[in-house]
């Protein structure tokens, strides 16, 4: 009977990750025709400089919409483009039409928004470059300094000469590096020191609770602090409250990103929200106060 029973849960597990496998296959295979077909896209979401009280650029998020109206999410379609290796025409393309919607808005509309973009380090393995990076500033005429890479620590923990390197050649495209989702990895701090690394990321996980919980203060301070005196940039993840928000320019956060601004939006949509923040933020700006 015991054996019977563990046959048949063995069978329930078998059976459980051949659908899993079944499942990564099916969407490899559909988001490789979603690539061919473009049917992927991009959205934007607004970061803000609360001490102009203006905006500082835009995150680009990859998005795959169905046909249903619906999207399938980047947490689950992003996983199988990096095993797949998918994940490194998808960066570029994503890369270039980032850069080229930024560029027509900054003209339209006479402004210098900032672009960031995820690398994955999935695409460090398989060859993302500085002559990428140059081909596409070129064709797209988008300024490099006006653009950031954001990568996660985990890529910090691979072979560290090599990484120091690559993360060194793409600095020297002009471009800025940030590290993403700053908190969560397990790596050193003391990377810091060593990586051509201009800003941070903190993770929407200190942010949540930081107007209920000392602990999060603390810790965010500590990241502030340290970041003030490695000369680093700050942009604050997740923000969605006042309560957030208050708390985070009380501590000398400059930069944030959040639902409490805006969710991410496609291109045409950004333009009209930029145009609209523009006015309120005009109307709110502390300068007026001084004039
Ligand atoms: P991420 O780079 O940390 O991006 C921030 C994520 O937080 C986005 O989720 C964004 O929509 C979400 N978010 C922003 N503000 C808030 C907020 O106030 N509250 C909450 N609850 N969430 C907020 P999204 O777009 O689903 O992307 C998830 C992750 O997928 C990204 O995390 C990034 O790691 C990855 N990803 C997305 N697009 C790309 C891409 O083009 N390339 C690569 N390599 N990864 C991407
Ligand atoms: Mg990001
Ligand atoms: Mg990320
Ligand atoms: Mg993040």
């Amino acid at each position: 009977k015991a054996k019977e029973a563990g046959r048949n849960q063995y069978h329930f597990f078998a059976q459980e990750m051949q659908q899993q496998v079944n499942r990564r296959v099916e969407l490899e295979q559909l988001l490789r025709a979603a690539l061919e077909h473009q049917r992927l896209t991009v959205h934007y979401q607004p970061i803000v400089d609360t001490v102009s009280g203006k905006l500082y650029g835009v995150e680009a998020l990859m998005r795959w919409p169905t046909d249903f109206g619906q999207y399938i999410s980047p947490a689950e379609f992003i996983p199988v483009a990096e095993e797949s290796g998918l994940i490194a025409p998808l960066g570029e393309w994503l890369l270039a039409k980032a850069c080229n919607d930024i560029r027509r808005l900054n003209k339209a509309l006479g402004m210098n928004c900032y672009l960031t973009v995820n690398v994955s380090s999935q695409q460090y393995r398989l060859g993302f470059n500085a002559t990428i990076i140059k081909q596409i500033m070129q064709q797209s005429g988008f300024h490099p300094e006006n653009l950031t890479l954001e990568i996660t620590e985990s890529i910090l923990l691979e072979d560290d000469k090599a990484v120091t390197a690559w993360l060194q050649s793409l600095r020297a495209t002009g471009v800025n590096l940030a590290i993403d989702d700053f908190g969560t990895g397990y790596s050193s701090l003391s990377y810091l020191k060593r990586f051509p690394i201009n800003i941070l990321k903190i993770d929407r996980g200190f942010i949540q609770d930081i107007d209920q919980n000392q602990d999060a203060v603390v810790l965010v301070n500590a990241i502030l602090s340290m970041a003030e005196s490695l000369s680093l940039k700050v942009i604050a993840e997740g923000v969605e409250q006042q309560g957030q928000l208050d708390c985070l320019t009380g501590l000398g956060c400059q930069y944030v990103q959040g639902y409490f601004y805006a969710k991410p939006m496609a291109i045409e949509v950004l333009i009209d929200w930029v145009e609209q923040f523009a006015i309120i933020s005009d109307r709110t700006s502390p300068k007026l106060w001084l004039d």
